[in-house]
């Protein structure tokens, strides 16, 4: 549940958390926590490569399928850092971004809107539908 994450992003502020989102067409289905290895978790958040490569090799194998990642903004909006617009590839996954309070969504993009690399998206997590990422459209 989206709830359930915003309180493992408040009980492990001030660092982030992060971890890897399953699902089809958009929808959440599950999610993997995964270690933040960042130089600077406090900042930064780097999902443990192998969590990913093991995921990845699960879905090879008939697995989940990877929808995209989720990490907290423990001390801002939930809205993509240029720092995260920097780290992600523009492979259309989706990217979850929760504090205590909010929580939203984006797709990763070639020419998005939000530093040329994510568009805001209706979040739908976990089968609840939650806000709308649009009012932090730039
Ligand atoms: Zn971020």
């Amino acid at each position: 549940m989206l709830a359930d994450l915003q309180q493992l992003a408040l009980a492990a502020a001030p660092q982030e958390i992060c971890g890897i989102l399953f699902g089809r067409d958009g929808r959440v289905s599950a999610r993997r926590a995964a270690k933040n290895v960042a130089d600077d978790p406090l900042r930064h958040f780097e999902i443990d490569p192998r969590t990913l490569i093991a995921a990845e090799r699960e879905q090879r194998n008939g697995g989940e399928r990877i929808l995209g990642y989720y990490h907290s903004h423990p001390n801002g909006p939930v809205k993509p850092s240029t720092t995260d617009a920097e780290s992600a590839a523009p492979d259309g996954r989706l990217w979850l971004i929760v504090n205590g309070q909010d929580a939203a969504a984006w797709h990763t993009a070639k020419n998005g809107e939000i530093y040329g690399r994510f568009d805001a998206i209706t979040l739908d997590c976990f089968g609840a539908k939650g806000q709308t990422a649009a009012e932090w459209k730039s």
